[in-house]
C-alpha cells in the first residue's frame, strides 16, 4: 500500500483541538496514557497467545521502551506486544469508537482544570501525545503477520492522518513524539524516570531505558595533561535498566504499599484525577482463592444512573490480564467501584459468558459485595467525631481522623446507587438498610455538601439514618413514616404531612427517583415496619388517643351523606372519598388506596418516561374540621366545590388537572 491520506473523523478533529488547547496544565499524562496503551498491547498479545504461542515469535519477554533522542528532538515509545496491522492503525488512531465522547464534548466548560479533569474521567488516551508532539509517527507491525506488513501512520494532529506499509523486522509498536519546542524539557532521562515513578510504576511490565554514562570530553592537546578538555557529555551504553517496579501492585504485601502507591495506582485502572475515598486490598482464601483490590472512587461518573455501565473491575488470573469491566465480579448496584480481582482458580480462557455461569464467580462477587459493604459501614462509623462518654472525648488516631466526612462525601455521590440494592440483593438488604441516609422533618439543613459539578449530585440537606431515626421514635410509635415526593419542598409542604406535624411525629422526606421503587422492597427496619404517609389509611396505631379516634368515627358518621353525595359527584376520578384525620389545614388531599398500590408520583414518573403505567385511581379523603368541606352540605355549588377540591388536592401534591381549563372556570366562577 502506498501513502495514503485519510480524514479524522469529526470527532476526533475536535477532541485533538481540545486536547492540544486545554490540557498544556497537565502535559505529563500523554506519558502514562501512551505506557498504557504499550502495556494493554502486551496483555492483548499475552491473552492472544495462549492459544497460538507462534505469536511470540522469538521475543517472548513483553517489555515496553522509552528512548529520546535530543538532536532530532522526538520521544520514542515501543512495544513489542500486538501490535496493529494498517487497516487497523487507520480504525483505531482515526476514529473515537467510544460512545460516551459526544456526551463529554457537550460538558466541557471552557475552565481549563474542570476539563482535564473531565478528560482523565474519558481518557483521551493516544491523542494525548499531541499535548507534547506537533507531529507523530506510529511504526506497528501485527504479531503475526509478515515483516513487509508494517505500517507507518503519520500526523500532525489536525484534519488529516497519512498511511503507507512499511517493513518493519520486530513486532510491536513504536509511537515517535515529534517535540514541541515548549515539550523538549521531556527528551531527559530524570524527567521520564519521575513521571514513569508517579503513574506507572505498577505496570506489569518492565519500562525499560537505554542506561547512560558520564563521558569526559578528549583532551585538547594529548601531549600536555593539563592541556584541558572538550566538554563532557552523557553517553548512551547500550544497556537497558528497568526504570519501574514492574510487579503487579495488588501481589505485594499490604505493608510494603504506601498510600500514594495505592492510590496512583488507582488513578491508573480508573483514570480519576482525584484520589479515592477509601480502598481495601485482600488475599482472599477458601474453596476459591483471589486477590481482591476494591476502591470506592470520590466523585461518581457521568453515567453512573445508567444501569447498563458495566462495572469498574479488571479480571486478571494469576496475573494475566483477562477483561476489564468484569461486570459478572458486581452486583450492578455496586457498578461504581473500581478494582482489580486476580483469581487463582478460574481458567485463562474464560470469556464473559463463562463468568455469567461459574461458582467461583459467584463466590467472588459475594465476597466483593460483602467487603464493599463492610469498607461502607467503616467509613459510616467514623463520618462524624465520636460524642463524648461520661464527658471524656476519645482521641481520634490519624487514621479516624482522615475518615471524617467521608461517608456523606460518598453518600452525596452514590447515596442513590446504593438504594437499589435493596431491591437488588435481597441477602444483604438488612445491610444496605443501615447504610441508607434521609432527609427528615426532624433533622436541620446543614452545610451545602459540595455538588458534582457534571452530575448536580450532592445535597444541601442534612441526613439521618433509619437507626437514628427509630432512636427518636415517639412513645407508642409503631411505624418509621415517609413520603415520598419530586423535590424536597414538595415533600415538606405536602397535605399528608400535617397530623405528623402536628402531633410532632417525624416523617422522612424521600426525593431520590428510585425511593419509591427502592423502598417497596423494604417493608421493615429493625423489626420496625416502614409506612409511607401517602399511601392507605392515616393509621396512628398508638399514637392516637381513645377521644381523637371516637370524635373521627362520630364525624365519619355525621359526615355519611355528605360523603355520598361526594362519591357519585367524582366517580369517574376518585376510587373512593372518605374522611380523614391526616389533615389539619387542608380541606382534602389524596392518597393511594392500599399499601401495596403504586403512588400517583411514581405513576407519573413513568407516563413522563414513555412507560406504560397502570391507571391510579386515588382515594380523596376529606378533613370534616376545614371550612370549606364544611359549607359543601346543601351548597348549591356542590357539584364544582367537590371537583375544586379534588383538583387542588392533585394540585397540591404535584400533579396537574384533568382539564385545566374547566378548574380555571370552577375557581373563576367561584371567586367572581
Ligand atoms: P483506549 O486505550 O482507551 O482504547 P486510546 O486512544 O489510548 O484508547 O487507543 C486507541 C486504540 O489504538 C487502542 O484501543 C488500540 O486499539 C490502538 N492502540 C493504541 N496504542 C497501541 C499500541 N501501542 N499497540 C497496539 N494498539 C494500540
Ligand atoms: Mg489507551
Amino acid at each position: 500500500m502506498s501513502k495514503q491520506t485519510h480524514a479524522f473523523q469529526a470527532e476526533v478533529a475536535q477532541l485533538l483541538h481540545l486536547v492540544t488547547h486545554s490540557l498544556y496544565s497537565n502535559k505529563e499524562i500523554f506519558l502514562r496514557e501512551l505506557i498504557s496503551n504499550a502495556s494493554d498491547a502486551c496483555d492483548k498479545l499475552r491473552f492472544e497467545a495462549l492459544n497460538n504461542a507462534a505469536l511470540y515469535e522469538d521475543a517472548p519477554e513483553l517489555q515496553v521502551r522509552l528512548a529520546y533522542d535530543k538532536d532530532a528532538k522526538t520521544l520514542t515509545i515501543t512495544d513489542n506486544g500486538i501490535g496493529m496491522s494498517a487497516q487497523e492503525a487507520i480504525d483505531h488512531l482515526g476514529t473515537i469508537a467510544k460512545s460516551g465522547t459526544k456526551d463529554f464534548m457537550s460538558r466541557l466548560s471552557g475552565d481549563q482544570k474542570a476539563d482535564a479533569q473531565l478528560i482523565g474521567q474519558f481518557g483521551v488516551g493516544f491523542y494525548s501525545g499531541f499535548i507534547v508532539a506537533d507531529k507523530i509517527t506510529v511504526e506497528s507491525r501485527r504479531a503475526g503477520l509478515k515483516p513487509e506488513e508494517g505500517v507507518r501512520w503519520i500526523s500532525g494532529g489536525t484534519g488529516d492522518f497519512e498511511v503507507e506499509t512499511i517493513t518493519r523486522a520486530e513486532r510491536g509498536t513504536s509511537v515517535i513524539l515529534h517535540l514541541r519546542e515548549d515539550a523538549l524539557d521531556y527528551a531527559n532521562a530524570w524527567k521520564l524516570k519521575d513521571i514513569v515513578g508517579k503513574y506507572s510504576d505498577h505496570i506489569s511490565l518492565p519500562i525499560r531505558m537505554e542506561k547512560e554514562e558520564w563521558k569526559d570530553g578528549e583532551l585538547i592537546d594529548p601531549n600536555d595533561e593539563n592541556g584541558g578538555r572538550k566538554p563532557g557529555a552523557m553517553v548512551k551504553t547500550g544497556e537497558w535498566e528497568t526504570i519501574n517496579q514492574a510487579s503487579a501492585l495488588w501481589t505485594r504485601a499490604k505493608k510494603d504499599i504506601s498510600d500514594d502507591q495505592y492510590q496512583d495506582f488507582y488513578k491508573q485502572i480508573s483514570r480519576d484525577f482525584e484520589n479515592a475515598l477509601s480502598w481495601s486490598h485482600n488475599r482472599v482464601e477458601g474453596s476459591t482463592e483471589y486477590t481482591q483490590l476494591l476502591y470506592i472512587p470520590s466523585k461518581a461518573p457521568m453515567d453512573l444512573y445508567n444501569r447498563d455501565k458495566k462495572a469498574g473491575i479488571k479480571l486478571y488470573v494469576k496475573r494475566v490480564f483477562i477483561m476489564d469491566d468484569a461486570e459478572a465480579l458486581m452486583p450492578t448496584y455496586m457498578r461504581w467501584v473500581k478494582g482489580v480481582v486476580d483469581s487463582a482458580d478460574l481458567p485463562l480462557n474464560v470469556s464473559r459468558e463463562l463468568l455469567q455461569e461459574s461458582r467461583d464467580v459467584k463466590a467472588i462477587r459475594d465476597g466483593n459485595t460483602r467487603r464493599v459493604l463492610s469498607m461502607l459501614e467503616d467509613l459510616a462509623k467514623h463520618d462524624k467525631e465520636p460524642e463524648a462518654k461520661d464527658g471524656v472525648t476519645d482521641v481520634l488516631s490519624e487514621e479516624d481522623k482522615a475518615k471524617l466526612g467521608q461517608y456523606t462525601r460518598f453518600y452525596a455521590e452514590f447515596g442513590a446507587v446504593l438504594k437499589e440494592g435493596l431491591g437488588e440483593d435481597f441477602g444483604n438488604q438488612a445491610r444496605i438498610a443501615k447504610l441508607l441516609r434521609f432527609a427528615s422533618t426532624h433533622t436541620a439543613r446543614a452545610e451545602p455538601v459540595e455538588a458534582h459539578p457534571s452530575t448536580g449530585s450532592g445535597r444541601t440537606e442534612q441526613l439521618t439514618s433509619l437507626a437514628d431515626y427509630k432512636a427518636r421514635m415517639k412513645e407508642g410509635q409503631e411505624a418509621i413514616y415517609y413520603i415520598t415526593a419530586d423535590t424536597l419542598a414538595a415533600a415538606k409542604n405536602s397535605p399528608q404531612l400535617e397530623v405528623f406535624k402536628k402531633k410532632g411525629i417525624e416523617v422522612l422526606l424521600m426525593t431520590d427517583r428510585v425511593d419509591e421503587w427502592a423502598l417497596s422492597f423494604l417493608h421493615e427496619f429493625d423489626g420496625t415496619p416502614l409506612q409511607s404517609v401517602a399511601k392507605g389509611a392515616v393509621d396512628l396505631g398508638k399514637l392516637q388517643d381513645e377521644a381523637e379516634k371516637k370524635a373521627e368515627e362520630e364525624a365519619a358518621e355525621a359526615f355519611k351523606p355528605v360523603l355520598a353525595k361526594l362519591k357519585e359527584a367524582l366517580k369517574d376520578k376518585a376510587e373512593d372519598v372518605r374522611v380523614t384525620s391526616r389533615l389539619v389545614d387542608s380541606p382534602a388531599c389524596l392518597v393511594v388506596k392500599d399499601d401495596g398500590g403504586m403512588s400517583l408520583q411514581l405513576a407519573r414518573m413513568l407516563k413522563a418516561a414513555g412507560q406504560k403505567a397502570p391507571e391510579v385511581k386515588p382515594v380523596l379523603e376529606v378533613n370534616p374540621e376545614h371550612s370549606l368541606v364544611k359549607k359543601l352540605d346543601g351548597s348549591v355549588h356542590f357539584h364544582d366545590l367537590a371537583h375544586i377540591l379534588f383538583d387542588q388536592a392533585l394540585l397540591a401534591e404535584g400533579g396537574l388537572p384533568e382539564d385545566p381549563a374547566a378548574y380555571v372556570k370552577r375557581v373563576n366562577a367561584l371567586l367572581a
